[in-house]
This record gives structure tokens, C-alpha cells and sequence, in this order.
């Protein structure tokens, strides 16, 4: 029996981990998930490789409702994290049926992603300056999301992110989960949790920034 029976998850997600091999949560998926779970703010500081993904990608999954429109938006610093991150939440997603996951970035001609939208993914994986494109254009409508993801918030923050994701903020539902989830912490990541994010529980693994 897989150690993540342990939390109120679907079938489908725990199937989905067993067919990966994955059977123990790792250090941040085992402090975290019960905040991410009952729909708490979290904020999650553990080193790079550490599972993060899966820990972000269990809630989101878990709050899907049979509904239309985006609900969940994760926000990634580049084109090849919004990949790996999309291709990670198709893997736990794999036993759900018809659900879409889209990687949005920059690079690729904004038409494409317009058309492809029509298709509705129910969880949109982006990079802040091409999400914030596809909702000034329309083509991108928040107003069914329930779940914002800050994905590697620090290497976003470097990356002079933060006027992009203000603005996309902007334009979601003030009812909504915020999750932050950062390789290191810096005061700078304090601040963008203190901008976005209600009560966050945090936990900090091995925060030396
Ligand atoms: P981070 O975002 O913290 O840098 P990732 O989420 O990319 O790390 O995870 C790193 C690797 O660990 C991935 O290949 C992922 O499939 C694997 N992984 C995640 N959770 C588990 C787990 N509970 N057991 C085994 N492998 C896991
Ligand atoms: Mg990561």
C-alpha cells in the first residue's frame, strides 16, 4: 500500500502514482500536502529535485471541478520548466479522463496558443509574459480558476517576472489557493508570499537564503 493512502486523495491520482513507481512522499510532498489538500495558502522552500512539482500537482488535480474553463494556472520561470512541469502534471493526471494540460511560452507564435485554447485545457502551465499575452488578448479567460501556482518563484523573480505576474493577478479570482514554491528564500520571495498569498503556511526545509 502506497504511503500516500495516508491523505484524502482520488483513486485516480493514487493509480496514477503507483503505475510511476511512486510510493513514498518525499520530505516537502509529506509537510506540505496536508495544507495543499484542505485548500490552505502554502508556501514551500526545499532545495532543487526535492518533488515539489508532484506536491503542487496533487492539489491542483485535487480541486479540478466538472466544470468548463481554466482552473488551475501554474507559473514557471522558462519554456523547458513549463514543459517539464506540464508533462509532470499530465503523468499524475494520466488516469483522469479527458483532462487537458497546455504549456503556454514565449517563442512560439501567439495565434498557435489562441487556437489552442479552444480546446479548453482545465490547467494552463506558463510563463508569465505569454500567460499575461493570452489574457490581455481574451483568449485566456481566469474566471474559473481556483488554483494559481508561483512555480520556482525565486529564478521568476530573477528573471524580472514580477510586473508580469502582477498584472496576471490582477485579472483572477480574489477567491482562490495560492501556492508559492521556491528553491531558496530570499527576502524577495517573502514578499512576492506577503503580495499574493493569504496566511500561507510555510514550510521551509532548508532555507539558507
Ligand atoms: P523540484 O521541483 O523540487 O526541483 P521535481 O518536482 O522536478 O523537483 O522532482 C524531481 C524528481 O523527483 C522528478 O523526476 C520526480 O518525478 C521525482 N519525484 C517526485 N516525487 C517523488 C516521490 N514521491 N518518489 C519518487 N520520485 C519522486
Ligand atoms: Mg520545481
Amino acid at each position: 500500500m502506497s504511503d500516500f493512502t495516508q491523505w484524502p486523495l482520488r483513486p485516480e491520482l493514487l493509480e496514477a502514482l503507483a503505475g510511476q513507481g511512486i510510493s513514498a512522499p518525499t520530505p516537502i510532498q509529506q509537510a506540505s500536502l496536508a495544507d495543499i489538500l484542505a485548500g490552505r495558502d502554502v508556501l514551500g522552500q526545499a532545495k532543487t529535485g526535492s518533488g515539489k512539482t508532484l506536491a503542487f500537482a496533487l492539489g491542483l488535480l485535487s480541486r479540478l471541478q466538472p466544470v468548463p474553463g481554466v482552473q488551475a494556472l501554474v507559473l514557471c520561470p522558462t519554456r523547458e520548466l513549463a514543459d517539464q512541469v506540464a508533462q509532470a502534471v499530465r503523468r499524475a493526471a494520466a488516469r483522469l479522463p479527458n483532462l487537458k494540460v497546455s504549456a503556454f511560452y514565449g517563442g512560439i507564435p501567439l495565434r498557435v496558443h489562441v487556437e489552442s485554447l479552444v480546446h479548453e485545457p482545465a490547467v494552463v502551465v506558463g510563463t508569465p509574459g505569454r500567460v499575461l499575452e493570452l489574457i490581455e488578448t481574451g483568449a485566456l479567460k481566469p474566471d474559473a480558476l481556483n488554483t494559481l501556482v508561483l512555480d520556482e518563484a525565486d529564478r521568476m523573480l530573477d528573471m524580472g517576472f514580477e510586473p508580469a505576474i502582477q498584472a496576471i493577478c490582477k485579472t483572477l479570482p480574489a477567491r482562490r489557493q495560492t501556492l508559492l514554491f521556491s528553491a531558496t528564500f530570499p527576502e524577495a520571495v517573502r514578499a512576492l508570499s506577503k503580495g499574493y498569498q493569504r496566511e500561507p503556511s510555510e514550510i521551509l526545509l532548508d532555507a539558507d537564503t
